[in-house]
């Protein structure tokens, strides 16, 4: 196969010396690190391999996406788009699999040819394919764990024990939530440690009476400010990474222009990029990593490029596989070889195993009738929320782990859009004020079973000749359980607060619909029943480094990405330390 360097996107002096070089020089393809992926964990992967020095090679599927330059919708006003929002029928076509689709955020969507995937059980898998992925996407909540949940698998007897502690991460969520900034409150509940944190946005008034409702009502139970990767009171770190106090535009996943809420392209790219260390290169669809059997270690990545279609090899001493949960699985199961004929690193045969993901499918919602001198005014880019408080100091259901719950409460005016002439100008001129109103969604851990798998299709191929993934996961009784625990208690505690109109029902998604896949190439302290390490090499494959929500061992009940990006730093500087004495 031909293999030549197309023109790559290029930021340091030292890249740019060896452009002149001749086309075919594998010393021009080959970096101290690759990263695969540049979303919210390869964004601090790059950042961190970059400033301590590594020649970094950031290969992402997506096409370029420049902080503020390419974000087009950012600032337009909803008469700017062309049908106020709504996607039409002709456009939706190619996005037939995609959620959230509104034509403020259509240049982010993916369109179903892109990568195929076989849904052996219904899964609704959202992927972000730029640079930035998901980090542009997401909703930005961000929770600590805490020891109950990284003891969750050894005290309930699942999945296998987690090689690290909450110990060992505890310097590195702090040193990531410096940086990236987040907004909240210091709580100071064993559940859910406290972050490093800027001033919280303001709860509503029914979330605050919610809140002093279920104090008395339900001691154990608290409502707290969400914390959120939103800047409040911008610190000297945050302004150098050219981002600024957050507007409380509620137009996040737009793109921010000031940087307002984290992202990999606001934050870790251009920190990164600035260290003269970073070669970001578009359109790279990583295949495969090549394993040197002579060497008993990776030597590098083969991409195929998503413009000529042609294989290209990359080389690097180190290898970060950031592409997001189950194609981080894909990739290690398209990186066979004699070695490991089934998968890198994989001779347990646990290789896209035990994924496990959130619970999402309750949802709630009900009204209060006091208050009635109040209202809301403005935006708030957060919500509310109740940590976890089934199952954590001890086993109190007949189902194992818990939930927490995400709270939201307001009262806005509106107008009822449904009338005509006189009666309609009149409801636009004199919206009402209704009852506040307040809302709730389940977010709960889902058991990791060895049954709920991802694998490869034997012949299907995507139009990269990559083969097809098929995802097989299912709910168990577990989950079904907690949705009913879920329905009862979010009742109980809306009954015991006054609420009317009170609603809270299993809406039956398909796995996947909470956005937080993980697992198949977990973490462990052995390499029978683990795929990585404690400081998440592969056990196998010690300099590939697998750090998104691939290598967690169970899931928690939290949003995950603070951990991924915690565990992504964590293990970027002990590659830095191992690589200094020799040892990668
Ligand atoms: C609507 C929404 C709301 C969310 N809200 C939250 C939240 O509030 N809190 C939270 O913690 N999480 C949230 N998430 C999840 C969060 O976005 C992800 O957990 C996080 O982005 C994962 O980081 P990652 O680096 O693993 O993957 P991503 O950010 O998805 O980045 C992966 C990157 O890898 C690239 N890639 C994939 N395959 C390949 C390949 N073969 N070759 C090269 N590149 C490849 C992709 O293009 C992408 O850029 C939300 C997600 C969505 C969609």
């Amino acid at each position: 196969m031909d293999i030549r360097l197309p023109p790559v996107i290029t930021t340091g002096a030292w890249q740019q010396k060896l452009e002149i070089m001749p086309d075919d020089s594998i010393k021009k393809r080959t970096y101290d690190a690759i990263v695969i992926g540049s979303g919210a964990s390869g964004g601090w992967a790059a950042k961190e391999l970059c400033e301590k020095g590594l020649k970094t090679l950031v290969l992402e599927r997506g096409r370029n996406v420049e902080h503020i330059k390419d974000y087009p919708t950012a600032s337009k006003a909803p008469w700017e788009f062309d049908h106020r929002g709504t996607v039409s029928v002709e456009q939706r076509k190619d996005y037939q699999g995609a959620r959230f689709l509104r034509e403020e955020t259509l240049h982010w969507a993916l369109k179903d040819d892109e990568q195929p995937f076989i849904q052996e059980k219904p899964f609704r898998w959202v992927r972000g394919y730029h640079v930035g992925g998901k980090s542009l996407l997401w909703a930005r909540q961000t929770q600590r764990w805490s020891d109950y949940d990284f003891e969750g698998p050894l005290r309930d007897g699942f999945a296998v024990d987690w090689p690290i502690r909450y110990k060992d991460l505890e310097p590195w969520y702090s040193y990531v939530e410096k940086f990236a900034g987040i907004a909240g409150n210091k709580d100071g509940l064993a559940e859910l440690p406290d972050s490093e944190v800027m001033p919280g946005f303001e709860m509503s008034c029914v979330e605050l009476y919610f809140k002093e409702s279920l104090e008395k009502n339900f001691p154990g139970r608290h409502l707290i400010q969400a914390r959120c990767a939103h800047i409040t009171d911008p610190q000297p770190i945050h302004l150098e990474q050219g981002r600024n106090k957050c507007q409380n535009q509620t137009m996040c996943n737009r793109g921010c222009v000031f940087g307002g809420y984290f992202s990999s392209n606001a934050s870790t790219i251009p920190w990164a990029r600035k260290s003269g260390n970073l070669t970001i290169r578009p359109f790279a669809i990583v295949h495969s990593v090549i394993y040197d059997e002579t060497k008993s270690k990776a030597s590098g990545v083969r991409i195929i490029d998503g413009e000529t279609k042609e294989m290209i090899e990359f080389y690097a001493r180190v290898i970060y596989i950031n592409a997001s949960a189950l194609n981080s699985n894909a990739i290690l199961l398209n990186s066979t070889s004699g070695r490991f004929p089934n998968g890198l690193g994989n001779d347990s045969g646990l290789l896209g195993k035990y994924i496990a993901w959130h619970n999402y499918r309750g949802k709630g919602s009900a009204q209060f009738e006091g208050l009635k001198d109040k209202r809301t005014d403005g935006r708030n880019p957060s919500n509310a929320y109740i940590p976890r408080f089934r199952n954590v100091f001890k086993q109190e259901t007949d189902f194992l782990r818990g939930y927490a719950i995400g709270i939201g409460g307001g009262r806005n005016a509106s107008s009822n859009t449904d009338l005509i002439g006189d009666e309609l100008r009149e409801s636009l001129l004199q919206p009402q004020l209704g009852n506040w109103h307040i809302a709730s969604w389940m977010m709960g851990e889902s058991v990791p079973e060895e049954k709920n798998h991802v694998r490869l299709h034997k012949d299907l191929k995507d139009k990269y000749g990559i083969p097809q993934l098929i995802v097989s996961c299912d709910w168990s009784e577990n989950d079904d359980k907690m949705v009913a625990d879920y329905v009862e208690q979010s009742k109980l505690m809306f009954e015991k607060a006054g609420f009317i109109n009170i609603k809270a029902e299993d809406t039956k998604s398909p796995p996947g619909a909470d956005i937080h896949e993980m697992g198949g190439a977990r973490m462990g302290n052995d390499p029978k029943t683990s795929l990585l390490n404690k400081w998440n090499q592969l056990h196998l494959c010690k300099n590939v480094f697998v750090t998104d929500g691939a290598c967690m061992t169970s899931t928690g009940t939290q949003n995950p990405t603070l951990t991924y990006m915690a565990i992504t730093a964590r293990a970027a500087n002990h590659a830095v330390e191992e690589l200094r004495r020799g040892e990668l």
